[in-house]
């Protein structure tokens, strides 16, 4: 291809709109544009990466023995309500209306679709295990939609969805996948790591994410520097906190104190009242599925709602508001507690184990402008269930190895699940096993955000300058950049020799036949992140050389006959590094 004949809007200032820098360089090379917030356009470079992305998707899914199918974006609803989906995800479906006002949803994913599919079509054991995958197009109405392609409303996504016969039949098509997202974030040159998910809304049983480490990540990952243990931190655990909780009780029942406007746990850990952080029990108003709840924890911690979610079984909690914890406490925020005797009716607890065995207490009296101390729990508060809800905090110890554990930010680009029978028997997706028993098949769901991968890459690989490609995602492998464009120039006339046998021999190459300055077609090629541009100027030639630039790395002169072979030989020892990062199928 041609520069001046394809479409390489780059632009030099960097956009005002785009807040990280992947975002900035997704506009500046060249690759996207925004039509609406979290709705792109994707222009002819970003297009090519996104098909280099796709295709390498593609081989290693084909490869795992999965079957490329393709869904219909737009659902029946009736789906989603028979998975229960229909409400439990409702904030991210979008719905519309047919001209008959019959409503529709727009697939933000597709396990309802592909279980019924599964339901018609896969009766016997002997057509297990299948595993179905396509690339296609997903819609979520995100809260906040941000970070160009890395939280869109539209985005692009490899799903994959496997039947088995048992739960250990699932667990082999899991790890297939397993691998499988490993090879596939290697061969596009992704550097990712797999941490132990929530299974969240989906639900399931065993899930694992794969993390690109980054500052800009929306994900907290927690994990152990001995490489054993990685978490997400909406489902990372430790052996505790690092302040043991008080066990010993400081007097024989509660006793109320005035603690005029004390309404955080920091203002009643300090002076006069000093009672440490540790020492405090929070107390929560949550409703679950509607149902008030208090959730309590130690004064220190905080609450992980995606623990909440998973130990309780509620599809959806949200913190009751000032009003609402007044009417079912008698009292605001900051003065709450869950003390038996201060409660007014029963309400159900659940107690974070951090506050096992805790007594000597502090917590609030239900009556604004009121504490308790000595309060027991053991003695004081009846509490329906005990669970892990704290979210761990750094230097907290790993359960496995007792080292201190670390948090950092990562963003997301897979997910694989195992599913179990949620969906199967809901939807009905039924096998007879040898025994001509009816079995709810084993699913597994694993899914790629294609677009959000693409981004992922450049938010790891770029440097001052723009991208650094890496070869087996880059729109173009070799920029070949003559300074001078005249046709009968020597520049030009051995760029065009080496374009058509590099052509010829199967290379991306992009010839910059744009008559421009130097500075402005080095910065282009550094800007959009090629991984070789090879330099053709009038007197690097009378020296009878050309100049390889690998991107990142150093300027090497070649000389003109051995060119081509330079040139070949940097790709494919290029290519052996990065398949040299790709573990076995
Ligand atoms: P997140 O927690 O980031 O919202 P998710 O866990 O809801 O993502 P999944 O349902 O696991 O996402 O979807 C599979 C993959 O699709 C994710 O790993 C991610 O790469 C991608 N993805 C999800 N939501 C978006 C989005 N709004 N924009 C771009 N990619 C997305
Ligand atoms: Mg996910």
């Amino acid at each position: 291809m041609r520069w001046t004949q394809t479409f390489i809007p780059t632009l030099k200032e960097t956009p005002a709109e785009a807040e990280i820098a992947s975002h900035q360089l997704l506009l500046r090379a060249g690759l996207v544009r925004k039509v609406s917030g979290g709705l792109y356009t994707f222009l002819p470079l970003g297009v090519r990466v996104l098909r280099k992305i796709e295709r390498i998707v593609r081989e290693e899914m084909d490869r795992a023995g999965a079957l490329e199918v393709s869904m219909p974006c737009l659902q029946p609803p009736e789906l989603w309500q028979q998975s229960g989906r229909y409400t439990t995800a409702a904030e991210v479906l979008y719905h519309v209306f047919d001209r008959a006002k019959k409503e529709w949803v727009l697939s933000p994913t597709a396990e309802e679709v592909i279980t019924h599919l599964a339901a018609g079509e896969l009766g016997s054991y002997r057509q297990l295990p299948k595993n179905f995958y396509q690339i296609g197009i997903k819609f979520r109405d995100e809260i906040r939609p941000r970070f160009g392609l890395m939280r869109a409303r539209e985005f692009l996504m490899k799903d994959a969805y496997s039947f088995d016969v048992s739960d250990a039949a699932a667990q082999v098509s899991y790890e297939k996948m397993y691998r499988a997202y490993a090879r596939i974030f290697a061969r596009c040159g992704l550097r990712t790591f797999p941490v132990e998910a929530d299974t969240g809304v989906i639900g399931g049983s065993l899930s694992h994410e794969f993390m690109v480490p980054a500052e800009t990540g929306e994900n907290e990952v927690v994990y152990c520097e001995t490489g054993t243990y990685a978490a997400n931190i909406e489902k990372a655990t430790s052996r505790g906190p690092r302040l043991p909780t008080p066990q010993q009780s400081t007097g024989p029942a509660p006793e109320k104190f005035s603690t005029p406007g004390v309404v955080t746990i920091e203002a009643l850990a300090a002076a006069p009242y000093s009672v440490p952080a540790h020492h405090q029990i929070k107390t929560l108003v949550y409703l679950l599925d509607s149902q008030p709840t208090l959730v309590l924890l130690r004064g220190d911690d905080q609450l992980n709602e995606a623990k909440l979610l998973a130990r309780t079984g509620a599809a959806r909690a949200r913190p009751a508001t000032p009003e609402e914890c007044k009417a079912t406490l008698g009292a605001h925020p900051g003065s709450l507690g869950a003390v038996r005797a201060t409660l007014r009716r029963p309400v159900r607890v659940l107690a974070d184990l951090a506050l096992r065995g805790a007594a000597g207490m502090a917590t609030g009296a239900n009556e604004d402008g009121f504490h308790l101390r000595h309060v027991d729990l053991a003695r004081d508060v009846v509490v329906d269930q005990w669970a892990d809800l704290r979210t761990v905090q750094a230097g907290e110890l790993d359960v496995a190895t007792g080292q201190p554990l670390k948090i950092r930010r990562a963003i997301e680009v897979g997910h694989v699940f195992k599913l179990g029978t949620k969906y199967s028997e809901k939807l009905n997706a039924c096998f007879l096993d040898e025994t001509g028993q009816r079995q709810p098949a084993v699913m597994g769901c694993y899914g790629i955000g294609i677009t959000r991968t693409l981004q992922a890459i450049i938010e790891q690989q770029h440097d001052r300058d723009g991208i650094l490609w890496p070869l087996t995602t880059a729109p173009y492998a070799v920029c070949l950049t003559p300074l001078n464009v005249a046709p009968d120039s020597a520049p030009m006339r051995l760029a065009e020799q080496l374009y058509a046998e590099l052509t010829a021999r199967g290379v991306e190459v992009l010839l910059d036949d744009r008559d421009e300055r130097p500075g402005v077609k080095f910065k282009d090629a550094d800007l959009v992140g090629f991984p070789l541009r090879v330099n053709l100027g009038e007197k690097a030639l009378a020296r009878g050389e050309i100049e390889l630039k690998p991107r990142g790395g150093t300027l090497t002169p070649v000389k003109i006959e051995a060119a081509r072979e330079a040139i070949l030989e940097w790709l494919r020892a290029e290519s052996a590094r990065l398949e040299a990062t790709v573990p076995p199928a």
